[in-house]
């Protein structure tokens, strides 16, 4: 499925500050709102994907990483994936923006649907996990297979999940009546305040013989051990998901994904560009002037490059094929050497000798960069000492 444009979505520019974002947001999910909207599906999905949008565009995290690389730059970084959610889920997370404007009272001519919170037993996806790996710049360019412990929450195996003693249920909690959430009548019934229930901490279920193992939490931390591929080409600070591998769901709801981050370790040689490598190579000046066939490093090793007569300092020689694999085609960049020339610190008599003697030649024959250099200096400063 192909997804819209974020900003177009809520029909802001591309600039727009955050109170704009917020703003057209809130306008769209009073349009779309499924109580205004009643068996309207276009509605809801329109309204399910401006909150998907807002929910980006709104934190400027997540908003930098897809103005950079749209979509596919947010893998990840745990935005909602709102098609799946009911349409209170999503109030609950966006709860503070419409108690800003519907406050109180006003929630009711919606049909409550407005800053009403999410229903305690519907099911809920569980947490994603993330974790790391570190790899060379060659194992990166190959596909490769890492085996990641981790500890993570999971049910616990005694009471399955439930918080409870084995052969006995939660009840449905009695200040709340199973709603998790109480309210406040004040100031002769003028105000009414909603607030979580204490009891249940909203959770709607009190349990009274808690389980003896997780001691009434349901859940307990266990040590996995899963085996993640890693594609070729991977670069720094992406990740691979390994679904179902996060934490639990709640009430049901499917587990978490864990995020393996990659980390890649420092080239001695090789600095990574896109999929194009970059080799420094330093050349004497005989070399770069004779020319020469000089050791260049290489994901593979050694390799030969011949460097022509005359090379420069910072020309750089291109080595088709010899980059990084790219994520998706899997066709390999290039290798770019760049050179650099070194001038010898100390010379042996002989070559001084050899040098002066080139010096003198030199002078009859002055190269045109430096006469060009020599005239310039001469336009600038004139005869002045
Ligand atoms: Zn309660
Ligand atoms: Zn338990």
């Amino acid at each position: 499925m192909t997804k819209r444009d974020y900003y177009e979505i809520l029909g802001v520019s591309k600039d727009a500050s955050a109170d704009e974002i917020k703003k057209a947001y809130r306008k769209l999910a009073v349009k779309y709102h499924p109580d205004k909207n009643k068996g309207d599906k276009e509605a809801e999905e329109k309204f399910k994907e401006c909150a998907e949008a807002y929910e980006v565009l709104s934190n400027p995290e997540k908003r930098k990483k897809y103005d950079q690389f749209g979509h596919e730059g947010l893998r990840g970084s745990g935005v909602h994936d709102y098609s799946n959610m009911n349409v209170d889920d999503i109030f609950s997370n966006f709860g503070d923006i419409f108690g800003d404007i519907f406050g109180g009272g006003f929630s009711s001519g919606f049909g409550g649907g407005f800053g009403r919170r999410a229903n305690p037993n519907a099911p809920r996806k569980g947490l994603d996990l993330e974790t790391s790996v570190e790899l060379t710049l060659e194992e990166a360019s190959k596909e490769s297979k890492r085996t990641i412990d981790f500890t993570r929450q999971d049910k616990c195996d005694k009471c399955g999940g439930s918080g409870c003693e084995p052969g006995t249920n939660p009840k449905t909690c009695p200040t709340c009546g199973g709603n998790g959430q109480v309210s406040t009548t004040r100031m002769g019934g003028f105000f009414q305040t909603i607030s979580t229930c204490p009891n249940c901490k909203g959770t709607g279920k009190v349990i009274s013989n808690p389980c003896s193992k997780c001691k009434g939490s349901g859940r307990m931390p266990v040590k996995r051990k899963v085996t993640v591929k890693i594609p070729a080409g991977i670069h720094e600070g992406q990740a691979v998901r390994v679904a179902g591998e996060g934490e639990p769901g709640v009430n049901g709801g499917p587990n978490g994904d864990l995020y393996c981050y990659v980390d890649i370790k420092k080239h001695p040689f090789l600095v990574r560009d896109g999929n194009d490598l970059i080799a420094v190579v330093p050349v004497s000046f005989t070399q770069a002037a004779l020319g020469a066939k000089i050791d260049v490093p290489s994901l593979e090793g050694r390799k030969q490059l011949t460097i022509p007569a005359g090379t420069q300092y910072g020309d750089v020689f291109r080595i088709k094929g010899q980059g990084m694999p790219d994520l998706r085609s899997s066709r390999k960049g290039d290798e770019l050497v760049r050179v650099t020339v070194e001038i010898p610190k100390k010379l042996k008599p002989k070559q001084e000798q050899l040098l002066n003697d080139f010096a003198q030649t030199e002078d009859k024959h002055v190269s045109p960069e430096r006469d060009n250099f020599f005239k310039k200096l001469k336009d600038y400063f004139g005869n002045k000492k």
